[in-house]
């Protein structure tokens, strides 16, 4: 399959093979066509499919082919600001090369409303926003959505899950009834179902889950004191270029990175605190290379999208199975493999084995336990030794680093060094 054969257009396959796309992916051939062709549609594509160009490519097409007109005639809401961001820039690079090149527009809360007001002044043909910024936009006048010939719903699981339904339905309520709308969604709750039957009409349904993307997933057992020597060594050996590294809080965030920064690493932090500026940073340092493994918290990641990322390191489970799939979700993307890695730590505040247990089911997938040389954790190492299933004693002469660790880890544990 080429994206030639799906009916582009000369100028949008220049900008394609200017994003270093060969061939189109899966979501990619089973959508541009009945997008092209003025269809509702609903995907289920899990991020790294390809989804954003799925929809920004033939969005495009259609804004040129038809004349002028006061805008923003294409409307793309997006659950964070990141994915907003991220979006829009894939749209501004696609119109480009296109003649009467379409004004991609963005809006996001966080940030002060004024310069995204001044930026419509000029109108613009389509808008990125997230929910509530478009609806403080509209309160504002800084735009009206009359002129909306295309809807699409990015990631619209997310939207709903956080708390974006009523500000949705506000927006719903002021599009004009004759309209293009695309749903995009990873999941499909009873609540995604509920808004494609009232936003959609006869959709082309998408479903590529046939092809997952590639992810090795790892479960190893560690003492909470191991974790850092254990990701130190992982870091090293594995020959990963970038790893994004999961934790649960913005303390933990810093307190991991500064640490392995401390160890030469190229280490970088990402959490809801940041500034707009600063998380702009690390994500362009991540992507030049100049930080290769960034801790983050979940706030942080949602809808972040960087390319070539070999693996996901959970330094912290998160909280919820949803949670996981959107972590993991961040490798192995549009092909490539990726590697994600869980520390399962028996001597966590939470019963960190049966919470993974329960991400396992409801992944359908059960991913085996391992043990890393030399950070074996002592407190399931100890139980097993008591019910025969571990043999020798010897693994307590390991490194010093070891040694120290399990010191701090100790107290609570029976073995004597
Ligand atoms: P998305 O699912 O939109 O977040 O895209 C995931 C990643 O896939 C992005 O980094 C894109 O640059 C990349 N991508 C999208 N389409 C293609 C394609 N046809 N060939 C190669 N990479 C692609």
């Amino acid at each position: 399959m080429s994206f030639a054969s799906l009916g582009l257009s000369p100028a949008l396959l220049r900008a394609v093979r200017e994003q270093g796309y060969h061939a189109p992916t899966a979501v990619q051939s089973a959508a541009l066509p009945p997008i092209l062709a003025g269809r509702d549609v609903l995907a289920l594509a899990q991020t790294g499919a390809g989804k954003t160009a799925a929809f920004a490519l033939p969005l495009l097409q259609r804004l040129v082919a038809s004349p002028p007109r006061p805008g923003p005639r294409a409307l793309v809401l997006a659950p964070t600001r990141e994915l907003a961001v991220q979006t829009a820039q894939l749209l501004r690079e696609l119109a480009a090369l296109l003649m009467h090149r379409p004004r991609v527009a963005l809006a996001f809360g966080g940030v002060s409303i004024n310069p995204q007001l001044m930026a419509l002044r000029g109108g613009c043909d389509v808008m990125v926003a997230t929910p509530g910024r478009l609806l403080d936009l509209l309160d504002h006048n800084g735009l009206t959505l009359a002129g909306v010939e295309c809807l699409v719903l990015d990631e619209a699981d997310r939207l709903l899950g956080q708390g974006f339904a009523d500000e949705l339905q506000r927006v719903l309520a002021q599009l004009p009834a004759r309209r293009q709308s695309l749903l995009f969604s990873a999941t499909f709750p009873p609540a995604v179902e509920a808004l494609a039957a009232q936003l959609l009409r006869e959709p082309v349904r998408i479903d590529i889950e046939e092809a997952p993307p590639q992810i090795t997933q790892r479960a190893i057992q560690l003492d909470r004191a191991q974790r850092l020597p254990a990701l130190r060594q992982m870091l090293r050996d594995a020959g990963w270029q970038r790893a994004l590294v999961f934790v649960a809080s913005r303390y933990t965030a810093e307190l991991v990175s500064d640490k392995l920064h401390a160890h030469g690493f190229k280490a970088g932090v990402l959490h809801g605190e940041l500034s707009q500026g600063a998380r702009r940073d690390v994500l362009a340092a991540l992507k030049d290379g100049s930080v290769a493994v960034l801790v983050a918290t979940d706030v942080a990641a949602r809808g972040l999208h960087v390319d070539a990322l070999d693996a996901v390191v959970n330094y912290e489970l998160p909280r919820s199975a949803a949670d996981y799939t959107h972590r993991i979700g961040r490798t192995g993307r549009a092909g490539a493999t990726g590697t994600a890695v869980s520390f399962i730590c028996a001597d966590s505040a939470e019963n960190a084995e049966s919470h993974f247990r329960l991400i396992e089911k409801r992944q359908g997938q059960r991913v085996p336990r391992e043990r890393l040389p030399g950070f074996e954790p002592q407190a399931v190492a100890t139980e097993a030794q008591a019910t025969g299933g571990i043999k020798s004693t010897t693994r307590k002469s390991k490194k010093d680093k070891l040694r120290e660790a399990a010191a701090q880890a100790a107290e609570g544990t029976r073995d004597g060094h």
